[in-house]
């Protein structure tokens, strides 16, 4: 059955590849993205693969000057739920700059839970983190797995889980799936849409990327002395169109009317160290990525992937 969604942070990596698949199926969709971290190609690039329209609100849901608006768009927009995928993702910059990163990702997600509850549209696709982990769980980790993030930006992700929690404690209509996602990577097939981010990338993927075409000169692997099969550091790496088909599953799930709060991980089920994804990346590009070993960096765990 086709519904009405609100996208935060459609125009993003993970939100671009969502938007296309659930617009691929029918959905209709309201974008909302500051554009802080997107560009407003995306939107274009999204339109032509899904073949479809789309309506997008160019506004900062922790702008407590843009509320008035966001609110009153999504009301109108009659929507049946949201997935929420707007904040800020880097861990260092998260470190550097806590009061922004709580201001900012749980700023946004009080936005988007006070305009569904204003919409009547209480179902919330949250997009959470494998980060919420922290290094405590025996591999591979499952959803009772306990939490213990390391970093501002991953407490930020597991607050809100926990807000979210309390919301449909104390509201029983409220639909809430919280999506952990392990390692999100690779790009839409068309090669329309894919990771782009501003600036340096912290992200092992898109840092190889730019190694790849000449934009960079060497990849720095952090740390080749974990207790891992070729020491350096293990992630479940999951495509990015996998992980967009997991929100479309999210969102059938609330459809069948369930109700209360889950935590699901998205992830692969496997792990890959750095090197190995490092020569796998050589090998599919048919491009050499020269590295170098250098420190461990902070607040980095060995080993963390999902049971399947
Ligand atoms: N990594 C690396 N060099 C980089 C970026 C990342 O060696 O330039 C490693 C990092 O230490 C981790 C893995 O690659 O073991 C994945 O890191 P990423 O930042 O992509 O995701 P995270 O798992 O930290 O969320």
């Amino acid at each position: 059955m086709s519904q009405r969604v609100v996208i935060a942070g459609g125009a993003g990596y993970i939100g671009s590849h969502v938007c296309v698949e659930l617009m691929s199926r029918g959905d209709t969709l309201l974008i909302i993205d500051d554009f802080s971290n997107a560009h407003p190609e995306a939107i274009d690039r999204i339109r032509e693969l899904s073949n479809a329209n789309v309506v997008v609100l160019k506004r900062d849901l922790a702008d407590p000057m843009h509320k008035a608006d966001i609110l009153e768009a999504i009301k109108a927009f009659r929507p049946d739920g949201a997935i929420h995928l707007a904040g800020l993702k880097a861990v260092g910059e998260s470190v550097a700059e806590p009061e922004r990163y709580y201001n900012v990702n749980i700023g946004s997600a009080l936005t988007m839970i006070e305009a569904l509850k204003a919409a009547n549209a209480k179902k919330f696709v949250f997009s959470s983190s494998a980060t919420v982990y922290g290094d405590g769980n025996t591999n591979p980790v499952n959803e009772s797995g306990g939490t213990a993030p390391t970093n501002p930006y991953g407490r930020t992700k597991f607050f809100i889980e926990e807000i979210l929690k309390d919301i449909a404690i104390s509201d029983a209509d409220w639909q809430i799936v919280n999506l952990r996602y392990f390692n999100p990577v690779g790009a839409h097939p068309s090669g329309r849409i894919g990771e782009d981010p501003n600036g340096i990338p912290n992200n092992l993927f898109p840092f190889m990327a730019q190694v790849a075409v000449g934009k960079r000169d060497k990849l720095s692997v952090f740390g080749n002395d974990y207790p891992t099969r070729d020491g350096s550091g293990v992630r479940d790496y999951i495509h990015v169109c996998d992980l967009a088909k997991g929100h479309a599953a999210a969102l059938d799930y609330l459809a069948e009317d369930k109700k209360g709060a889950i935590d699901i991980n998205l992830g692969a089920g496997k792990g890959y160290s750095v090197l190995e994804a490092v020569a796998a990346f050589k090998r599919a590009s048919n491009r050499d990525i020269p590295f170098e070993i250098t420190p461990r960096r902070d607040g980095d765990i060995a080993e963390i992937y999902a049971a399947s």
